[in-house]
């Protein structure tokens, strides 16, 4: 069996950083954000972009592996009966890390341990891996927006008290923003639009095709997998530059 972390730290809404298993100290979390935030100073990185764009920085949420599932599965998978336990609210309203987590096993026989799952109970079995992870256990899932599973991966989920085999359920989810109605009128976009962005730092990079998701009430957040913040050297609480519409 495979446990394995990510090397990003994760914290967020989607899976992100809360889907850890491991831990990892406010301390550090801080120390990390000042050299960050130094280097970016130091390699100009911190200068608009866009001369003349004084649009706010976007919160970046990194999102580690982690799964979406109905309540038929929970309790398939951990009894009859089984809620949802809530492990740590998440930055979005209303969402949370769930105390349980699962097991997924590939085709291949390969498994990965200790996948959150997060709340609250949606009405589709959905697991959301980077492509490190898909390659370790060796499938081929397609980029999605959540929720699309038509074509997703194959996978086992494995649970304390039973086993579920979904033949399309593992994506790798694609890079989204969430804006409330009025931020996203003030970022000039839409639900639908894609959108750059950059992300400045020592391996400061520019992620394409990054798609608006629109619904009021959400906190402007970005979210992306972890070999995208990997790919960057950066972790949650890095500010995200908007780059233009696509
Ligand atoms: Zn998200």
């Amino acid at each position: 069996m495979v446990n394995q972390k990510g090397l990003a730290s994760y914290c967020q809404d989607c899976g992100r950083c809360v889907a850890d298993t491991g831990n990892h100290s406010s301390d550090d979390r801080l120390i990390e954000i000042i050299v960050d935030e130094v280097v970016r100073s130091l390699t100009g990185s911190s200068k608009p972009l866009q001369p003349g764009h004084d649009l706010p920085v976007i919160p970046l949420g990194v999102s580690n592996r982690h799964c979406h599932i109905t309540q038929a599965t929970l309790e398939k998978l951990f009894g009859v009966g089984t809620q949802l336990k809530k492990y740590r609210d998440l930055y979005q309203p209303g969402e949370f890390a769930a105390e349980q987590m699962v097991t997924i096993i590939g085709s291949k026989m390969r498994a990965i341990q200790n996948v959150r799952i997060l709340g609250p109970i949606r009405n589709y079995d959905q697991i959301e891996l980077s492509l490190t992870d898909a390659i370790t256990i060796g499938i081929h899932p397609p980029v999605r927006n959540s929720g699309d599973l038509k074509g997703a991966a194959p996978l086992t989920w494995v649970g304390p008290k039973g086993s579920v085999y979904f033949e399309e359920c593992a994506i790798i989810a694609n890079r989204h923003v969430h804006f409330s109605t009025e931020v996203a009128q003030q970022f000039g976009v839409e639900a639908g639009d894609f959108i750059k962005v950059r992300i400045g730092g020592i391996k400061g990079t520019v992620f394409e095709n990054v798609l608006v998701r629109v619904k009021d009430g959400w906190k402007m957040q970005i979210h992306l997998d972890t070999d995208d913040a990997n790919a960057a050297n950066v972790r949650c609480e890095t500010g995200v530059e908007f780059y233009g519409k696509m």
